[in-house]
């Protein structure tokens, strides 16, 4: 028997019961002759209230305090769970990121892996510990300050841990049976997807199924890890996800279409009167790139002939809006654009499959089902095995429903269950 990393997500140790319901769990593995290291959220929405509490004291927090408060959140999950699993009657020792050996760059708020050490891991585990793990965070290389990972970010944790220390699978125990082909809080006709490729899950990942990160997902793809998403509120087998198909691509056809994800996360900013000149753009997206701001879509309007004025729209994550705005406001007479127009009431809705590439019709069939719903599209982008498009964030989820049904995705037995989780 090998090494396995589990990681619990918030919703399955909300409360004093579910962290003793885990901890049941983990010492069934355990017992099973795994050696298990645990990798833990912070309990059911502490994220969020810390987020909001910071925001009542200070409405732009320094990044070094506001990742000193996050990490609070995992620190107190990975205590009780720890002595959950004592009072069980097994051994079990709690670890800070930066004691379990997660070196991060010094980027606060959203800071990637660069190196895992987990000497002491090892070593906990050598001692017949249970290893617990304080998921989404890090220590700073350079500066030595404590970083996070980026909301959502104890799934990379626990890939990550599961690479450094060569475990056979990294399993993700949240509050629904796996994958499925829709939010099954939106869809209750979503199906549970048995195995999906990295490739397809990376990109709805990427598109807003937050049950796995996309950071995740790419560490999994590169150090050829698989994951196991599964419910730690039911024994059921969940979803795997990995590079090649368990059962051979040749016995398995590849679905069309995996799924469909939705993301309310965005906002939209409207550079509007941009002279249509050659570096326009670059000195638009370099303002942005030197604060640090990721950007989704694009998109540039013909300019009007008369004025020789064209507008360019783009999305962005709703968090970064304000600093989005401040970046180009102070680069508003280099750049010499009129105004700028945000808009946060804007949706994301994402047709992701591999099959996309060699079935013509599938773009076409997309935008007839949002058309079908009376769905307006604001903006369109796509890959080679996705199509998105921008709407109004009320029609959200009446499009993802269409599209679902449109596309045969719909479940003719059971409804997906949603076991915990308040969808915060
Ligand atoms: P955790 O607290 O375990 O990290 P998250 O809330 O981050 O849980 O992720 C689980 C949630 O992801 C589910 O409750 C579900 O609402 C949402 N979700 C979005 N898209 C999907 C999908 N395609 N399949 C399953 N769950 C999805
Ligand atoms: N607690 C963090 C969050 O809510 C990290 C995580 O849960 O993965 O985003
Ligand atoms: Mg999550």
């Amino acid at each position: 028997m090998g090494l396995v990393v589990q990681k619990y997500g918030g919703s399955s140790v909300a409360d004093a019961e579910g962290i003793k319901r885990v901890a049941k769990r983990i010492v069934d593995a355990k017992k099973n002759g795994h050696q298990v290291v645990v990798v833990v959220s912070a309990m059911g929405d502490t994220t969020d209230e810390l987020i909001d509490l910071a925001e009542q004291v200070s409405p732009m927090p320094a990044g070094r305090e506001f990742d000193m408060l996050l990490t609070a959140g995992e620190r107190i999950s990975m205590a009780l769970l720890a002595m959950a699993i004592k009072n069980l009657g097994h051994e079990a020792q709690s670890f800070t990121g930066s004691q379990a050996g997660v070196i991060t760059d010094s980027v606060h708020n959203k800071a990637r892996i660069i190196d895992v050490t987990p000497g002491r891991i090892r070593t906990a585990l050598d001692e017949g510990n249970i290893a617990i793990v304080a998921g989404f965070q890090g220590v700073s290389a350079d500066s030595k300050d404590i970083t996070t990972l980026g909301r959502g970010g104890s799934d990379t944790t626990a890939v990550a841990l599961a690479a450094a220390l060569d475990a056979e699978v990294c399993e993700i125990y949240t509050d629904v049976d796996g994958v499925f082909t829709a939010d099954p809080r939106v869809v209750k006709k979503a199906r549970k997807i048995d195995w999906i490729s990295s490739e397809d899950m990376l990109e709805l990942a990427a598109s807003g199924s937050k049950v796995l990160l996309h950071r995740c997902v790419e560490y999994a793809r590169r150090y050829n890890i698989p994951i196991h998403v599964r419910s730690s509120f039911s024994g059921l087998p969940g979803t795997w996800v990995s590079n090649e198909n368990p059962q051979g691509d040749a016995q398995v056809e590849h679905a069309i279409i995996s799924g469909v994800a939705h993301d309310v996360s965005e906002a939209k900013i409207t550079v509007v009167g941009v002279p249509d000149k050659p570096g326009e753009a670059a000195a638009i997206f370099r303002a942005i790139a030197d604060a640090e701001i990721n950007i989704d879509m694009i998109v540039q309007n013909v300019s009007a002939a008369s004025t020789g004025l064209t507008d360019i729209s783009f999305t962005l994550p709703k968090a970064e809006g304000h600093k989005a705005i401040d970046a180009l406001e102070k680069a508003k007479s280099a750049i010499g654009f009129d105004s700028l127009r945000y808009d946060d009431q804007i949706g994301k809705i994402s047709l992701v499959g591999a099959g996309m590439k060699t079935n013509p019709g599938v773009t076409a069939s997309f935008f007839q089902a949002l058309s079908d719903a009376g769905v307006n599209i604001e903006l369109i982008s796509t890959s080679e095995i996705r199509i998105s498009v921008v709407t109004r964030q009320d029609d959200v989820n009446e499009a993802v429903r269409a599209v679902h049904t449109a596309f045969g995705l719909d479940s003719d037995s059971d409804e997906a269950v949603v076991y915990g989780g308040t969808g915060r």
